[in-house]
């Protein structure tokens, strides 16, 4: 959920300085937020994933936009119609509606290893293929899986031995 306000209202609770606010986790509908932090744009990014899910599947994106905000009322204390007041743009991501992410991160299976030889395989043709779907390491489905994978065929373009 991406929600854009009119200004970072939660810049000024009064019981927190919240001013270089990062990453928000919390118990509420739409547990994980963060900020544009230190960019001082007015959007906070809610981030929904699992079995919790579930719950919102049917919901359309008007709903999750309401979902998001009762989210952001109950973590904050303030009155949803404030927050409501203040939202100048909303979008939402549904992943589980995507037919190529088909709501997951990449994730091995025991057939990743055989299709990743075959996907990284290169024949000197001009087309090569990197991504965090093509990492070998532990830790999958991240930037870090991706721009290692960027480097190992850039290693190979280049032909330096790995
Ligand atoms: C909500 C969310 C939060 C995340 N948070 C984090 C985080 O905090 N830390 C972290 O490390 N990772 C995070 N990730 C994961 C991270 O974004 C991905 O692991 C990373 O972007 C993968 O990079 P990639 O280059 O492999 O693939 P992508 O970034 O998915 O790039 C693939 C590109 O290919 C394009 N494409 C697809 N099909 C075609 C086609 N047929 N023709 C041409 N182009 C095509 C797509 O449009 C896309 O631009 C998050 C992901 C999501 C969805």
């Amino acid at each position: 959920l991406l929600l854009r306000f009119e200004r970072r209202w939660w810049m000024a609770i009064p019981a927190r300085d919240l001013s270089d606010m990062l990453f928000l986790l919390s118990d509420a509908a739409v547990p994980v937020w963060w900020t544009q932090h230190p960019s001082d744009r007015d959007v906070l990014t809610g981030w929904l994933a699992g079995p919790p899910t579930h719950a919102f599947a049917a919901l359309d994106e008007h709903a999750l936009i309401e979902v998001g905000l009762a989210a952001l009322a109950d973590i904050f204390a303030k009155p949803v119609s404030l927050l409501r007041r203040d939202l100048t743009a909303a979008h939402v991501t549904d992943w589980a509606k995507d037919p190529f992410a088909r709501g997951a991160y990449s994730y091995a299976t025991l057939a990743t290893r055989t299709a990743q030889d075959v996907l990284t395989r290169w024949d000197g043709g001009p087309v090569l293929i990197s991504g965090e779907a093509l990492y070998r390491g532990r830790d999958m489905g991240t930037v870090e899986a991706a721009l290692a994978s960027g480097r190992q065929t850039a290693r190979t373009i280049l032909k330096i031995d790995t």
